[in-house]
């Protein structure tokens, strides 16, 4: 189950509201992606989601239950950060293992999990190097991978890929969309790139200054957009 449903949100910084009341419906299963200029609230949304901030007022709902008072461990939701947060002293074998140790999964568990991990993302042979040894690409699926075995509800990407050059990115975006396929399970994916965003999403939503402009399939936003900021967004010619 991967259900999230968002009423009336809003999010204030002090006196500064860089949400306001906002409604968004996500399915199970689906990919869905915000596109937005830098500083128009994706991460803020994605944080708030995963229960990293706290929401100043509406609900959260994750598969019909309020998650206010869920802790973020709790919530069944893995996030992916650009800035891989890796343990730099430990293998990654132990890196893969550390949210399930956190959990108390038995070992066995733990190990069978990382083998399957570690084999949707080709990282089987790399398990007993550390993070240093390892190029850029590598260090991401391993971050995807110690998501992965925590078996999440959803997976909250916030720009994954920013940190790597043009070329690994487009292999990295055919992974994440197949390890989707393979998975169906929800992801939400943050990005500034218009391309990852079209190429990628069940479902985009189109973000500025913290509300929604549109929200559509890429298809229905190229051929429909809103407005030349949407188009601009979208790349349409409209
Ligand atoms: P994006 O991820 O789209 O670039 P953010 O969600 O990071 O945007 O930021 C949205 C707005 O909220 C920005 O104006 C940013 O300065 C502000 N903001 C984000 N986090 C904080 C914070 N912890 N304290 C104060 N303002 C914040
Ligand atoms: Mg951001």
């Amino acid at each position: 189950m991967g259900q999230i449903t968002l009423e009336n949100v809003t999010k204030s910084f002090g006196e500064t509201q860089v949400i306001p009341p906002l409604d968004l419906d996500i399915q199970d299963g689906e990919f869905t992606v915000f596109v937005g200029p830098s500083g128009c609230g994706k991460s803020t949304l994605l944080r708030l989601i995963a229960g990293l901030e706290d929401i100043t007022s509406g609900t959260i709902r994750i598969d019909g239950t309020d998650a206010t008072d869920i802790p973020p461990a709790k919530r069944g939701l893995a996030m992916v950060f650009q800035s891989y947060a890796l343990y730099p002293h430990m293998s990654v074998r132990k890196n893969i293992a550390f949210p399930m140790r956190m959990a108390g999964i038995d070992a066995a568990e733990q190990e069978r999990r990382i083998e399957q991990a570690a084999a949707a993302l080709n990282l089987t042979d790399y398990l007993d190097r550390r993070p240093g040894q390892l190029s850029g690409g590598q260090r991401q699926r391993v971050a995807i991978g110690r998501a992965i075995v925590r078996e999440p509800a959803a997976f909250l990407f916030d720009e994954p890929l920013s940190n790597l050059d043009a070329a690994l990115r487009v292999g990295m975006r055919l992974e994440i969309s197949e390890l989707h396929k393979r998975l169906a399970t929800t992801m939400i994916y943050v990005t500034h790139d218009q391309v990852e965003a079209m190429t990628m999403a069940d479902k985009i939503v189109v973000l500025r200054a913290g509300h929604i402009e549109q929200v559509g399939s890429p298809l229905e936003l190229y051929r429909n957009p809103r407005n030349t900021f949407v188009a601009g967004f979208i790349g349409s010619p409209k």
